[in-house]
């Protein structure tokens, strides 16, 4: 009897079970020790074009991970397990130095335009974040306005009132923020009108639709005019082809990210990319700071 209650009880407590079974874990440690690996954690870039006159207009940065023994990790992999512990302020620490040696690059090659980081939820409830940026910004020597912070619909609109402040505090620092994934979360609209964003990037599954399915062309247009009103930059991510291009021309969208022009890639050839494609802020960007 004993061993069955005993087993009836893991059952019951299968959560804690599954938060601890030895694969999270060990992702876990291998994270921690790959933080104190050079090189294991990398960023690629990937470019954001403006669809009047298709010149680079900006670009995110995406974290990889390069495990010794398992290869490459996409960071649909441990950025989930990151989030349940406070490792991933520090990996959102680590990407933003990153970003920003690299960025200190492009500024003194005169080739720079903003770099966007992915934030997770947890990042916005953190009190800390806006002064950590700002010291970053200022040890790399880049100006707030080459920094751009991605968040998600649903982390911000799962609580609101406690990210406000956090952002609030990003953007006065100078820092552009973006709202990831739009279509994805449940939003308020009211919160979108109140919050300090600049840019609404439509999810890429409404995207890769509009070409083919009437709601998903529905979708991306009201998402587009909502964004517009609302005085923002609109981003269609995940646009893979031609046709998407000529659709969101159509539409008015403003800027275009996804493996049509370009999947993410380390640091050189986006060098090349920059210089080939040419940046909507050539020539306006401060380099000697
Ligand atoms: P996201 O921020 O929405 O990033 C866009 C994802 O879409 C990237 O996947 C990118 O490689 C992929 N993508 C870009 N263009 C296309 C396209 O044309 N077609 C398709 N099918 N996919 C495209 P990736 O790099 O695997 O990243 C996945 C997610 O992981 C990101 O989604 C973001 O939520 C998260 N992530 C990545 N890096 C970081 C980071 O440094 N910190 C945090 N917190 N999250 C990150
Ligand atoms: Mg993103
Ligand atoms: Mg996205
Ligand atoms: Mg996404």
């Amino acid at each position: 009897y004993a061993a069955k209650e005993l087993k009836a009880g893991a059952v019951v407590f299968q959560p804690e079970v599954h938060a601890t079974t030895p694969v999270r874990l060990s992702v876990l440690g291998d994270l921690r020790r790959a933080l104190d690996n050079d090189g294991e954690l990398f960023l690629h870039y990937q470019p954001k074009v403006a669809l009047d006159g298709e010149r680079i207009e900006g670009m995110e940065a995406l974290l990889r991970w390069q495990h010794p023994t398992q290869g490459l990790i996409p960071p649909g992999e441990f950025i989930p397990v990151a989030e349940g512990t406070g490792i991933i302020l520090r990996l959102t620490e680590r990407v933003l130095d990153l970003a920003l040696a690299q960025q200190r690059c492009w500024v003194d090659a005169g080739t720079a335009v903003p770099v966007a980081v992915n934030l997770s939820t947890r990042c916005l409830l953190d009190a800390g974040l806006p002064d950590r940026v700002q010291r970053l910004l200022a040890e790399h020597g880049v100006p707030a306005a080459l920094l751009r912070l991605e968040v998600t619909e649903s982390a911000v609109m799962g609580d609101a009132a406690r990210c406000m402040d956090v952002l609030q505090r990003l953007h006065d620092l100078g820092v552009h923020l973006s709202i990831d994934d739009f279509g994805t979360g449940y939003s308020s609209m009211a919160y979108l009108r109140r919050l300090p964003v600049d840019e609404l990037k439509i999810d890429r599954s409404f995207v890769l639709g509009m070409t083919t399915t009437s709601q998903d062309l529905v979708l991306v247009r009201t998402a587009i005019d909502l964004g517009h009103n609302l005085g923002l930059t609109v981003v269609a991510e995940g646009v893979e082809g031609g046709e998407h291009v000529v659709a969101l021309r159509a539409l008015g969208c403003d800027v275009a990210q996804g493996y049509h022009y370009g999947r993410p890639m380390a640091a050189g050839p986006m060098s090349e990319v920059l210089s080939r494609m040419g940046t909507i802020h050539q020539g306006q960007v401060p380099s000697d700071r």
